[in-house]
């Protein structure tokens, strides 16, 4: 089955296609380069719809979009739909990353906790709709360690490991993608996928 991944982002479409190769070899995730709608929803689930809206239009073709982001417990789930670009416009990762550092400067441990989020939108060329998301709990670092993954990875430490504990930027691409957000999203997107 071919399904359109409304993405630009080279990150997210090499994530999704290594879970899609653990999860569901039998799929063809072909990529999306048609117009991009402006993200102005208000939530993660409004905007993946607005992405996967218009590249169903565009391709005839089912889409599923993601929308995704960090959500700080002590700034009230900000920077959420808002953290591609915290430290503005031109969407600097490095910027946003020490923004929110400087942020929680004295902010103790304890109360350091934050959950990446993932929405998925399916949206199939007849108008039918869905969503569904994926939390991906644990707290902010202190200062940014390894080199994988993108975005808020290297400030970023999953609950539930074992000591020395390590941020995401510290993960394999394997580890990351065998737990992330986006794959606990994409569990729950599979048994859509077969409604299709
Ligand atoms: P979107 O492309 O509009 O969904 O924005 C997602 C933004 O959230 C990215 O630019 C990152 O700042 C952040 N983000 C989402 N997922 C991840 C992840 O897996 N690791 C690190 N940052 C992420």
């Amino acid at each position: 089955m071919k399904v359109v991944l409304a993405t630009h982002n080279p990150h997210k479409i090499a994530e999704f296609q290594q879970i899609v190769a653990m999860t569901r070899p039998d799929l063809e995730v072909v990529g999306y380069d048609g117009p991009e709608p402006v993200e102005d929803g208000v939530t993660f689930a409004e905007n993946a719809l607005l992405k996967a809206r218009a590249a169903a239009a565009h391709t005839g073709l089912a889409a599923f979009a993601d929308d995704s982001g960090i959500c700080v417990d002590v700034l009230g789930g900000s920077p959420g739909i808002f953290s591609a670009y915290w430290a503005g416009q031109r969407k600097d990762a490095k910027a946003n990353l020490e923004l929110l550092l400087d942020q929680l400067a004295d902010i103790a441990d304890p109360h350091r906790t934050a959950q990446f989020v993932s929405t998925i939108a399916l949206v199939t060329p007849e108008g039918i709709e869905h969503t569904v998301a994926g939390v991906w709990p644990g707290r902010l670092a202190r200062e940014a360690s390894g080199s994988g993954g993108f975005g808020y990875d290297p400030i970023f430490i999953p609950d539930g490991q074992k000591a020395p504990e390590r941020s995401v930027g510290e993960f394999s691409d394997e580890e990351k993608q065998s737990q992330s957000h986006r794959a606990r999203a994409f569990q729950a997107f599979i048994p859509l996928l077969a409604t299709l």
